[in-house]
């Protein structure tokens, strides 16, 4: 079972029009449940149409895609994935723990199991002394972190991120990404996270989708082989350096080049 199939997915806007734009074209990503996947490329690239096929937000033009071996539409009807967003988009006149409540409102939670899943989210982002704050109270690493949480609260087996942490400083956002990790290794929850930064998806992830623009399609995957356990040390080894290469070379078009020309290399070699 994947955690998320895209086939063959194709986004036109303004079809047939002089303002018709080529998004997404024959997109095929299969991401396996656990795993964490980020989608990397230029503005305007489709990163975020994807990741928004993937939620449902937008219906393919053509192709199609499945979320835990449902269609899109029927996953987001059963809520099976949270979304954050790079504004943590908070509630400004509910408190912290109502924030992250909200989602389970919308399922028809009561409120003592929704207040006892708030209390354990905010454990689990290591906020438990700010319940009764409201969000404006807090700085945009910890807003951040209550996003991520009211995304998680109903345990979904999905998360599904656009640049979360572009707002956030340099050091507050390699500790959000320490924390990400830690959070989705701890709840076993499937990422799809789409980022400008190349160290960023390369520390967080276990593949690196890379795209290029007009029209938006995927022009490499890139494995990372970091291991699961990753910690500040992971910034400054050999690996996370030569996968920070692949994914430029990938994003210049020169990737695919040189493999092939290694390749062409062996053969005359032997
Ligand atoms: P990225 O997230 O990689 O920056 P997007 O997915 O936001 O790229 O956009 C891909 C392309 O689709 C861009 O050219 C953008 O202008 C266009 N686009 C996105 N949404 C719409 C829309 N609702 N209507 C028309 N064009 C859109």
């Amino acid at each position: 079972m994947s955690a998320v199939e895209v086939i063959g997915a194709s986004k036109i806007f303004n079809q047939g029009t002089t303002k018709q734009v080529d998004a997404l074209i024959d997109v095929n990503l299969t991401v396996n449940p656990g795993e964490f996947v980020s989608l990397i490329g230029p503005s305007g690239c489709g990163k975020s149409t994807l990741l928004r096929l993937i939620a449902n937000l937008l219906e393919p033009t053509s192709g199609s895609v499945s979320v835990n071996n449902k269609t899109a539409a029927q996953a987001r009807l059963d809520q099976d994935y949270g979304m954050a967003f790079q504004q943590a988009g908070l509630f400004d006149w509910r408190t912290v723990s109502k924030n992250i409540e909200l989602p389970l409102e919308l399922k028809g939670w009561d409120k003592a199991k929704r207040e006892a899943r708030a209390k354990e989210m905010l454990e689990l982002v290591k906020l438990p002394e700010f319940a009764d704050l409201y969000p404006w109270q807090l700085s945009g690493g910890m807003q951040q972190r209550i996003a991520i949480a009211r995304a998680l609260a109903a345990h979904p087996p999905l998360l599904l991120m656009d640049e979360p942490f572009g707002a956030l400083d340099e050091m507050t956002r390699e500790y959000m990404q320490g924390e990400l990790l830690r959070i989705c290794g701890e709840t076993s929850t499937t990422v799809v996270f789409v980022t400008h930064s190349i160290p960023e998806a390369v520390y967080l992830s276990n593949r690196v989708v890379v795209m290029s623009p007009r029209p938006g399609r995927i022009t490499e995957v890139i494995d990372v082989d970091l291991g699961s356990k990753r910690n500040e040390d992971t910034r400054a080894a050999d690996g996370f350096f030569k996968s920070i290469t692949a994914v430029r070379e990938a994003l210049r078009g020169t990737h695919a080049d040189h493999a092939a020309a290694n390749a062409i290399r062996g053969v005359e070699d032997r």
